[in-house]
């Protein structure tokens, strides 16, 4: 089956009836993040491969053999003894780590040879190793043969082996990962015994058992690594330029040049010349702040001014000031590099405030659910003949199940989410909601960002890795999606006349669908250039942009101490840097949380399944693609050895879609 526009396709009414099977299956649900549009409930072929669960379960296994490598670590001093449920984790260890072994062999194919019948027959059956693998996944498939629901919702009958022993495996995974995660979210007795305030930062490396200290540990705190985060680090997006500092920001020329270091450089002068730059949290000001699981937390929202130097060695961009609240007070006065302790209590509100704004806004609401809308609208408007839905539905994989566990379990009431980020939970899905209602899609675009940020010209904000990478990768997108959309649209008539297409578009923008905001062009799609525009914007933002955002929860997150997700006291010039800081438990299920979402890389860009594009035209584009890719991955190796490493956006850590 070759792709073809609805048009031009002979078999018009084989798309429509099988569009409308596949509007009976995926449903829009508006009142589960009201009022945003998400998946009412996500069909079984959308559940994810037996791939990506072994990519997760590694993870999840890591931090299970790290928490209990704690446990007897504590037990061997003394800190802690095992009692009754102490063994539980690892138990849950164990049997992820024979899930492992089985889901490697089944996606190996190793299940070759087997027979529907050897499984399903009463007798007993060899299968080689009659207490090993065979046996237990026959106990599996034999037991979930017998629960009517497991064929409720799937494609047809299961005929095999294969696929019974790949979903009987999943099924187990997924509680056994459910339980595992349950176990550090809950604040049970299964928790490592790391508790309590730290009494030196050293107190964090505890964490740390059996997995490695992420290297950020080391740079944390230098005025150099704080500013560079905001260039390269876990919210790459955020930065503006500005003329003059916020007017509830009273900066004086002592305080900039002192912090600059330069007596002949001012305020004014590096306005004029576009070197001020400013991250604003006023969006988080008057957030409600969270108790959950019975800590008082505190949201701060800062302000924080930065400068590029007038000259010097990169010209490397630098903290100048920064006042942990919006009004200026004797509790968040204008503190600089040069307040010591201050400095550092001042820094950390910046991170939490950074971290807090991170997850709900840049990763959760505009890379999750601004793409949520367009996979639901794509399943259910564009037939699978469809050139689109042939293009998109790589990039679209794994994400409705994502954001499915992402609303009913991470930013439920105490889920992960309410755990650690310092606004109570309908604060923060809130913001998250306003993030994704702020966000016009047609607006979304690399470029465009960086302009309306001011952080476009090379010149004036040097060494800016996230966009001078997201650059090459935006083209490359750019150039793919082009030769792509002009294999089957001639012109802009193909498009007008594209009636799968504008029933797409009119639906993303419909009350009762997408509810997508600043998409369309007056309703539909007229032009290929705009087309072309939509669908870069879709797979950079499925692509480089999550990313860009999702990947630093595991290499810099994950330490806590460097992004805390909450201040844990009033973050004021006389707070002692480790009273503010999260206490042990909580910096421990940070790490968790962090990794877990962090390290699971699935699938790479540019790298479709075979049998992906059944038309042979694509494949000399594509070549061109992967190609352009192989060439940006080259190129920023070798811009790594001059810069400070930024690798978030090298191709071959880039996922094909939202997946985690
Ligand atoms: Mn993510």
């Amino acid at each position: 089956m070759v792709a073809i526009l609805p048009q031009l396709d002979p078999k018009g009414d084989t798309r429509r009836s099988a569009l409308a099977r596949q509007q009976r299956k995926y449903t829009y649900k508006h009142s589960l993040v009201e009022p945003l549009a998400l998946l009412e409930k996500v069909p079984r072929a959308d559940k994810p491969s037996l791939r990506w669960w072994i990519t997760v379960m590694k993870v999840v296994a890591e931090n299970l053999a790290n928490s209990l490598a704690i446990k007897v670590e504590q037990a061997s001093h003394g800190v802690i003894s095992f009692d009754d449920d102490g063994d539980e984790s690892a138990e849950v260890k164990a049997d992820l780590e024979m899930l492992m072994e089985d889901a490697e062999r089944i996606e190996a194919g190793d299940l070759a040879g087997m027979k529907a019948d050897d499984l399903e027959g009463d007798g007993p059956v060899s299968f080689g190793d009659d207490d090993g693998f065979w046996s237990r996944v026959k106990r599996r498939v034999s037991g979930k043969l017998a629960e009517p629901e497991v064929s409720e919702e799937s494609a047809g009958p299961k005929s095999s082996v294969a696929e019974k022993a790949e979903s009987s495996v999943i099924a187990e995974i997924e509680a056994a990962i459910a339980k595992a995660a349950n176990s550090f979210l809950s604040t049970g007795d299964t928790v490592p015994r790391v508790e309590g305030r730290a009494t030196s930062l050293a107190d964090y490396d505890a964490i740390f058992c059996t997995i490695d200290v992420p290297a950020i540990r080391g740079t944390y705190q230098l005025d150099r690594t704080f500013a560079r985060m905001r260039l390269a680090g876990p919210n790459p997006a955020m930065i503006e330029q500005v003329k003059r500092p916020s007017s509830n920001l009273p900066i004086t020329e002592v305080h900039y040049q002192v912090a600059m270091d330069d007596l002949e450089d001012s305020l004014d002068l590096a306005g004029a010349e576009g070197r001020l730059f400013q991250l604003d949290y006023a969006g988080l000001d008057g957030l409600l702040e969270g108790t959950y699981p019975g800590f008082r937390k505190y949201m701060p929202a800062p302000i924080a001014l930065f400068a590029v130097p007038r000259s010097g060695d990169a010209r490397a961009l630098r903290p100048v000031a920064i006042q942990t609240e919006q009004r200026t007070s004797s509790a968040s006065p204008v503190l600089t590099p040069a307040d010591g302790e201050a400095w550092l209590v001042a820094k950390n509100a910046v991170q939490v405030a950074d971290g807090c704004y991170h997850e709900a806004v840049s990763h959760l609401a505009r890379t999750h659910f601004l793409v949520e809308p367009f996979v639901i609208a794509t399943k259910r408007q564009l037939s699978k003949r469809h050139p689109l839905h042939v293009l998109l539905e790589p990039h679209f994989e794994g994400t409705l199940y994502i954001n499915d566990s992402a609303q009913s379990a991470l930013i439920a009431a105490e889920g992960g989410v309410n755990r650690l980020l310092a606004p109570s939970i309908d604060s923060a899905r809130i913001a998250a909601i306003l993030g994704v209602q702020s966000f016009p899609f047609d607006e979304a675009g690399l470029e465009k960002q960086l302009v309306a940020r001011g952080v476009d010209d090379p010149e004036k904000l040097p060494d800016y890795p996230f966009r001078d990478d997201g650059r090459l990768l935006w083209a490359a997108i750019h150039a793919w999606v082009s030769r792509y959309v002009a294999l089957y649209y001639a012109d802009d008539d193909h498009v007008t006349g594209d009636y799968e297409l504008q029933a797409w578009a009119a639906e993303l923008l419909s009350f009762e669908g997408g509810r997508v905001v600043g998409f369309g062009q007056g309703g539909g799609v007229k032009t290929r250039d705009y087309l072309i525009e939509v669908v870069t914007t879709l797979i950079f933002t499925a692509s480089a942009q999550h990313a860009a955002v999702n990947f630093p929860q595991g290499s810099v997150m994950s330490y806590t101490p460097a992004q805390p997700l909450a201040a844990y006291a009033p973050s004021t010039p006389d707070a002692s840097l480790l009273d503010v800081l999260p206490p042990l438990d909580q910096a421990l299920a940070q790490t968790e949380l962090g990794r877990s979402l962090g390290l699971a890389y699935y699938t790479q860009l540019g790298r479709y399944k075979d049998g992906t594009f059944r038309d042979p035209r694509v494949a000399d584009p594509l070549s061109e693609f992967q190609a352009e890719l192989d060439r940006i991955e080259a190129v920023i190796v070798e811009r790594n050895k001059h810069r400070e490493p930024y690798t978030d956006l090298l191709p071959s850590k880039i996922p094909q879609s939202i997946n985690i």
